[in-house]
């Protein structure tokens, strides 16, 4: 059913992730999808693009829609990613936004950014997604005193040319109100967005798909897809589905089922992440730290954490080209080393619990949506690099606009997001060197950014 890229203890959808998420969230029962169907629109790929696609499809065009989906709802990066609803989906800084797309492309990627944050909490207002929201926006901490240079260079730019409400907080600010210790040179606070649960919110926006009458199709993983004159036929373990239109909302998790004009495009990438044990109230005050406000570093290979509601800290990372159980326990072990070297105080700490999952990047630095070129009744979205929480529901909903032949809002028009990414090299072997050197590169040029 998939195209995999990684080992194959990636691509098990018939076993729930290990995570904090899974284990401590009360999920509904999505009754497993079976029959034949006929609707408007089929959607591979029950995450937070598929489903909000499919909820904004159902709810505010009168479209019929099914979502085929091979695990559980939320079984791919939806269900188990940090849940920092935060931005910007891209490598670029502002200076690099510009430079690729010029002033009015950088100002409009933005603008639909910030829309994305403030989309999450509509839609769980609308619909009554208890989200478990936390925090109040997320910081992004210097690594290093060029980095706090870089972030106020950042902040200036943010501030004259986008809506993105953001305010600087020098070292020892941030000390006060966010986190002190040895890793932070100041912050950029981010003022909207947040933590939340991430599974409540994709487990949520299915239900509100449901609904408004869109069919949930899980544990239905598509292994073939016929393209006729009538539109699309896809076919699962259990059910058929007939359509005119389809959209793949599948990010990192590439189908075997992807038309030659989506291949290579996509580079799916790992993150891993780590949550202690809670931590005692004095255990937190070693790092004056008191904040349930997401956080993530300056570094290329970034690190994100964040305090949990309950009093554990979640940590992660991206890393790793094999995929396999075995070499995610070094990636567990790594994790650990890097925790210990933000928090001394903390090395050592025991971990209850270790998971990973697929992001999506790719070589435009920026996420690609659409249809196809060539066949207006196939459409697409990937590639957030880390920010799909707020991104992907806004895409979800942009697309479902586009697919009811809706012209786009002004915000969309300007998203500079459409079309596709270049190609990536013809191989994966190519392309998980290409990803080794980039690792290596960024790995050189953190460990020389660092203070002596
Ligand atoms: C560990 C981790 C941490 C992250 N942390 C954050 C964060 O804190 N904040 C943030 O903004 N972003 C984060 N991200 C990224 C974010 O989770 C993703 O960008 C987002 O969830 C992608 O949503 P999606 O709906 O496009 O894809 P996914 O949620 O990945 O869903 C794609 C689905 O397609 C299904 N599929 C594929 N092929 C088939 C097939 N043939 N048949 C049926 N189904 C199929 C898969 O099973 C999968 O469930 C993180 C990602 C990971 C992995």
């Amino acid at each position: 059913m998939y195209q995999p890229f990684y080992h194959a203890d990636q691509y098990r959808p018939e076993h729930t992730p290990p995570s904090y998420w899974h284990a401590t969230t009360a999920r509904p029962t999505f009754a497993a999808g079976s029959g034949e169907h006929t609707v408007d629109v089929a959607i591979i790929g029950g995450g937070y693009c598929g489903l909000s696609a499919a909820l904004h499809l159902a709810r505010d065009h009168g479209a019929s829609v099914a979502v085929l989906e091979a695990g559980d709802i939320g079984w791919g990066a939806s269900g188990r990613n940090a849940g920092f609803n935060t931005l910007p989906a891209t490598k670029h800084d502002y200076a690099g936004l510009l430079r690729q797309l010029g002033p009015a492309g950088a100002a409009g990627f933005m603008a639909a950014q910030n829309e994305a944050m403030q989309l999450v909490a509509t839609l769980a207002a609308e619909e009554g997604i208890a989200t478990q929201a936390c925090g109040s926006g997320s910081y992004v901490v210097a690594h290093s005193p060029a980095a706090w240079d870089a972030l106020q260079a950042e902040h200036d730019a943010w501030q004259q040319h986008t809506p993105v409400a953001c305010r600087l907080l020098p070292r020892q600010v941030f000390a006060g109100m966010g986190h002190d210790g040895p890793a932070q040179h100041g912050a950029l606070h981010i003022l909207q967005g947040g933590g939340l649960n991430p599974l409540a919110l994709v487990c949520g926006l299915a239900q509100a798909a449901q609904r408004h009458g869109a069919v949930l199709l899980p544990q239905q993983p598509v292994s073939r897809w016929q393209r006729h004159a009538a539109g699309h036929t896809l076919h699962a373990s259990g059910s058929v589905v007939h359509a005119r239109q389809l959209l793949l909302a599948t990010n990192g998790y590439l189908p075997a089922v992807l038309p030659p004009a989506l291949r290579q495009r996509t580079l799916p990438v790992i993150s891993n992440i780590i949550v202690t044990r809670p931590l005692s109230p004095a255990e937190w005050d070693a790092y004056r730290y008191h904040s349930e406000t997401p956080m993530f570093d300056t570094r290329h290979l970034l690190s994100y954490w964040r305090r949990l509601p309950d009093g554990r800290l979640l940590f992660g990372a991206r890393g790793d080209l094999s995929g396999s159980d075995a070499s995610g326990q070094r990636q567990r072990a790594v994790l650990q080393a890097q925790l210990a070297a933000r928090f001394p105080a903390w090395a050592g700490v025991e971990i209850d619990y270790f998971w990973r999952g697929l992001m999506a990047v790719n070589r435009r630095l920026l996420p690609q949506y659409g249809a196809l070129p060539g066949d207006g009744s196939v459409w697409h979205a990937a590639g957030c690099f880390g920010s799909g929480v707020s991104t992907m529901p806004w895409l979800g909903r942009a697309l479902a606009r586009a697919m009811a032949g809706q012209p786009p809002t002004a915000t969309e028009a300007a998203c500079a997001m459409h079309g596709l990414a270049p190609r990536l090299p013809p191989t994966s072997a190519l392309q998980k060197l290409g990803l080794r050197l980039a690792y290596t590169a960024y790995a050189w040029r953190d460990r020389f950014s660092e203070p002596a």
